[in-house]
């Protein structure tokens, strides 16, 4: 629950509710880019899968751990990020799932982060469910506004509003992630970010030195685009080393950033927080071990090209 900062009341309020098992089936959590939507969603999940007695989400049990590592069956993300919105057909596709009982936990969890970009019809067809969904199911919905959604669905969820930060807390999470940003810069951004923590680091990044190619990197490993990888790195083969390698070991930063993001501590840049919200520690880490060694390959005068053609093989971002 520390994960996610402010938010007082409604920490409190979510708590008083974990101790006495009294969830909703279907949650709306409401609030900006930036707001800890997704933080607070692992949260939920974690509390409703935690087999601890008292204080859920411990954090410990291996349930938590599964979801806080984004590896548990039965927490599905209802998504597809190469798409421009959230169809009917994957609401569908969950409708059925849904009568599936859970592999392992109590509940099963649909998560859909873009709750805002279901269409009236995907929307009708989670009506559907949400209105008799089997005991242990659970729907958590992220969206800008509640406003968003059609008022059947607002009536039989419960809306939690995501709040910005107080001053003093704002600027003391920016310090602990950001030590190296002048105190007036990291003020500067806070202030434009009106009181969103995940915006005001974003301000903080904008213009810094990852490298577009990193960025476009970032997106790909993010989105399983196994084909925009592809079109990254076909070029790449005609950098010399020289280039290359200060690159790789940006990647390699970036993701080691994604682990950290993982392992609930903050990250360093937007790229890799998003990174680490998608990707599993073992997926990183994986990942980062090929380009380890795709540098040591170049570091042993292996070619830029041949280097690239490997990472091509070994770089299966689509899994
Ligand atoms: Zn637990």
């Amino acid at each position: 629950m520390e994960a996610l900062l402010g938010n007082a009341r409604l920490k409190s309020g979510l708590a008083a509710a974990f101790a006495s098992d009294r969830l909703s089936h279907c949650y709306l959590l409401a609030g900006p880019e930036g707001s800890g939507k997704h933080t607070l969603a692992r949260i939920l999940a974690a509390a409703m899968e935690c087999t601890a007695g008292a204080k859920r989400p411990c954090g410990v049990c291996l349930q938590c751990r599964k979801v806080l590592d984004g590896m548990h069956p039965d927490v599905i993300t209802v998504d597809d990020p190469t798409k421009k919105t959230v169809t009917v057909e994957q609401i569908r596709n969950a409708r059925t799932d849904v009568y599936i009982k859970p592999n392992e936990g109590r509940r099963k969890i649909y998560v859909i982060p873009r709750a805002m970009d279901m269409n009236p019809a995907a929307q009708n067809a989670l009506l559907k469910v949400i209105e008799e969904p089997p005991d242990y199911a659970a729907f958590l919905l992220l969206t800008d506004a509640a406003e968003q959604l059609l008022p059947t669905i607002r009536s039989r969820s419960v809306t939690l509003h995501l709040s910005p930060l107080p001053e003093t807390e704002g600027l003391d999470a920016l310090a602990a992630r950001r030590p190296d940003k002048d105190p007036a810069t990291r003020a500067e951004a806070w202030a434009r970010a009106e009181g969103w923590l995940g915006q005001a680091l974003r301000l903080l990044e904008e213009g810094e030195s990852l490298a577009p190619e990193t960025q476009r990197f970032a997106a790909c490993f993010a989105r399983r685009d196994k084909l925009e990888l592809t079109e990254l790195l076909v070029p790449l083969e005609r950098q010399k080393r020289e280039q290359l390698i200060p690159l790789f070991q940006q990647w390699i930063a970036l993701l080691d950033q994604a682990l950290a993001v993982r392992a609930g501590r903050p990250g360093r840049w937007e790229a890799a927080e998003r990174i680490g919200r998608v990707r599993t520690s073992a997926e990183s880490l994986n990942a980062l071990r090929r380009l380890q060694q795709a540098v040591e390959l170049l570091n042993g005068n292996i070619s830029p090209g041949a280097v690239c053609g490997a990472l091509q093989v070994w770089l299966d971002v689509s899994k």
